[in-house]
């Protein structure tokens, strides 16, 4: 038996089968249900009418009242064109038409008031309307002027009669059938305490709205409801995962207490202090910890990590530390051999480039549970690579992995799983990162290490590569280093290697009495970390690199970046370049190279990173312009299939649905309750849409 909302769209009057087909291929709306669903992307404001000379460029769709003066046909073959004056009492401007000009010429009519629907264009002074809907203003009148929906169609359902009007008419068709019958789907005490609109009234209003009033309480309701559904299923999965999976209780301190007496190097932050906390209070709760800490650049994960590390080996389990590329394995490396030195603890290093017999080396030293620390790289995901106990596996800057390589971690003891952490420097907004990682519990390092002097950011044209070059040249005198960055978007783009190479050789020209360092991802393992170690031990003044050197890597003398071309990265990652400089006590510099001409999206961009440091705060800009469809992990979390919801703006509405779906769950985690009745068949048919889904395609 089908539903009422599974009834197949062809059935609805007014559709039948040819049109119904259309739906089906071009809009993927098969069913009454999915109809309804179909949402406006935006509204035409039709309650306003411009004067000609209010008219400006930026305006988009709006409407003219005025007068047809006269009508000519200019140009020639396929420039042909139909152009009427059109006046009102302030001005006048051009209507004009390249295709069915015929037939419009014939429709014009002089000296009747119209409304022209269109977008202004300015040419030379005057402006102009291209293919403008056209109505005698009489004919408007009773016709209630609200917002006017549109609806996203394409080139040939406009040609087949469904354009955003013809949708429109389906749906005055379907709606007085489907009111009644529309489920509400949250808690009648929740749609009360926040005054949402109920189901039925707002799907009426996101259509056909009343006032501009009721159509945002109903986007409102509406996005909440989405949201809500989604940090449910998020949340139910987190609960369902805690309650599976026992962990090791990992609580032995006496390591940990002798280091932090003898052999700590600075003093924790609060932030830092806090989070090993948190990670503490996992580690010991007999539940598996699958954590995530969020620390802008330079906050001090590493030490966090070898704290919370100490405490797994010293409950007598193994730990490993996966990283990105081998750079940055090799650089953990070195980080924490000292540290471990002290403390006793016998490390290895497992990268692609181990020989065979360091790997059997390792894989034996493993399986006895000589290391206690193993530092790497994929290589580590491995199914050879196998643990006598791997009490605690961490993951050092996370965007660069994905679920299924978490899931491969966790899979690497027989008979239980280890505690997992995951480190990242992209900050998130907080509402996302509890979606995107909605089953990890979340701790922020939102704290710099004391003595930091923020980065100084400047922005420079091309022209001032003279100066910048001074610049530079004086902080070497200091003793300082400086890193050059190209892009190199894809590591085949031969342009870009070529403007590297470029580059390249006019620092060696410009500088030619000081070493200069290359690295990019074309070179050999072996030359890459040959150049690296030059820099880091000093021997080279100057690094001339891509952005493989994007992430992790700390050189504390390095005081200056100066980042070419730099309108062409994201913000993120001018972000992760400019996190290179300010890691030592000295004062740092970022420069950010770009020609003169931008384009909008890139000067804010550039204007953002001159304006802070906060990654925080960077992270929010980056996802207003860019939204949340570009960040990894959107495709896995079914956040893509919000219909009207929108990560990058609605993060207070997401927040709100969030903390209601986790209220109702704390209260009732089964859902049994009565009141929750609606949410529980909300579950199910949203899980069954989802089977349809799966069947279909
Ligand atoms: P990230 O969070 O970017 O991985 P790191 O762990 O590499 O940062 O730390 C950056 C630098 O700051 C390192 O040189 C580290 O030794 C130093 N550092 C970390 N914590 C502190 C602290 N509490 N006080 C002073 N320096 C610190
Ligand atoms: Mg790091």
């Amino acid at each position: 038996m089908t539903g009422f909302f599974e009834t197949r769209i062809e059935y609805l009057k007014g559709v039948g089968p040819q049109k119904a087909a259309l739906l089906n291929k071009e809009l993927d709306i098969f069913t009454f249900g999915e109809m309804l669903q179909y949402y406006p992307f935006r509204y035409e404001d039709r309650t306003k009418f411009y004067k000609i000379k209010e008219l400006h460029p930026d305006l988009q769709q709006i409407q003219v009242i005025g007068k047809i003066t006269t009508v000519q046909t200019v140009g020639e073959g396929r420039k042909k064109r139909l152009v009427a004056q059109f006046s009102d009492e302030t001005g006048s401007m051009d209507l004009t038409w390249f295709k069915g000009v015929q037939w419009i010429s014939r429709k014009l009519v002089k000296g009747v008031t119209l409304v022209a629907f269109g977008k202004p264009q300015l040419f030379g002074s005057r402006f102009s309307m291209a293919h403008p809907e056209l109505e005698p203003l009489t004919a408007r009148q009773d016709e209630g002027a609200y917002f006017q929906p549109v609806y996203p169609t394409t080139e040939t359902l406009k040609h087949k009669y469904l354009d955003s009007r013809g949708i429109s008419k389906i749906l005055a068709v379907l709606l007085p059938q489907a009111l009644s019958r529309i489920p509400e789907t949250l808690p009648d005490r929740l749609c009360a305490s926040l005054q949402l609109l109920s189901r039925p009234e707002a799907i009426r209003e996101i259509h056909f709205p009343s006032s501009q009033q009721n159509l945002k309480k109903a986007v409102f309701r509406l996005k909440f409801e989405e949201f809500f559904f989604l940090q449910l299923r998020l949340l139910k999965l987190k609960l369902a995962r805690t309650e599976k999976f026992r962990g090791r209780v990992l609580s032995q301190t006496d390591l940990l207490t002798r280091f932090y007496k003898e052999h700590l190097p600075f003093e924790l932050t609060e932030a830092q202090k806090r989070v090993i906390k948190e990670i503490y209070a996992d580690l010991k709760s007999g539940l598996q910890m699958n954590r995530l800490i969020q620390g802008d650049v330079g906050s001090g994960k590493t030490i966090v990590a070898f704290i919370c590390l100490l405490v797994a080996v010293d409950s007598g389990y193994q730990t490993c530390l996966m990283a990105p590329t081998e750079i940055l394995a090799n650089q953990h490396l070195d980080g924490l051999k000292p540290f471990t030195e002290q403390m006793g603890l016998k490390i290895a290093l497992l990268t692609g480039s181990s020989t065979k017999r360091q790997r059997e080396t390792i894989h034996r030293e493993l399986e006895s549970g000589e290391i206690h620390l193993l530092i790497g790289t994929h290589a580590l995901l491995e199914d050879v690579v196998v643990f006598r106990q791997l009490g605690l596996a961490i993951i050092d800057e996370q965007h660069r992995f994905g679920v299924a390589q978490r899931a491969k971690l966790w899979a690497k003891n027989k008979d239980f799983y280890p505690h997992v952490l995951v480190m990242t420097a992209t900050p998130i907004p907080r509402t996302l990162a509890m979606t995107l990682y909605g089953d990890l519990d979340i701790s922020v390092i939102d704290e710099l290490p004391a003595g930091r002097k923020p980065i100084q950011t400047v922005h420079r044209y091309d022209k001032d590569r003279l100066k910048v070059f001074g610049f530079l040249r004086k902080e070497i005198t200091k003793g300082r280093q400086v890193y050059i960055v190209y892009p190199l978007i894809e590591e085949s783009e031969k342009s870009d290697l070529k403007s590297l190479i470029d580059g390249y050789e006019s620092i060696c020209r410009a500088f030619a009495d000081l070493p200069v360092g290359i690295l990019h991802g074309n070179m050999k393992a072996t030359d890459k970390d040959f150049e690296m170690a030059r820099f880091v031990k000093g021997e080279t003044k100057i690094m001339v690199a891509t952005t493989v050197i994007e992430v992790g890597v700390n050189v504390p003398n390095a005081t200056v970046m100066v980042i070419e071309n730099a309108e062409r990265f994201g913000l993120s990652q001018l972000h992760q370049l400019r996190g290179r400089v300010g890691r030592g006590s000295d004062q740092s510099y970022c420069i950010l190279m770009s020609k003169y001409e931008l384009s909008k999206d890139s000067r804010i961009r550039l204007e953002t990173m001159v304006r802070t440091n906060n990654g925080f705060e960077i992270a929010d800009v980056d996802l207003r312009l860019r939204g949340p469809g570009d960040l990894s992990g959107t495709q896995q979390s079914g956040l893509m299939d919000l219909k009207l919801g929108d990560l990058g703006k609605d993060g207070a509405i997401l927040a709100q649905a969030r903390s209601a779906a986790k209220s109702v769950l704390d209260s009732d985690p089964e859902l049994s309750l009565p009141e929750h009745r609606p949410i529980l068949d909300q579950v199910a048919r949203l899980r069954k849409n989802e089977l349809n889904w799966s069947r279909i395609s």
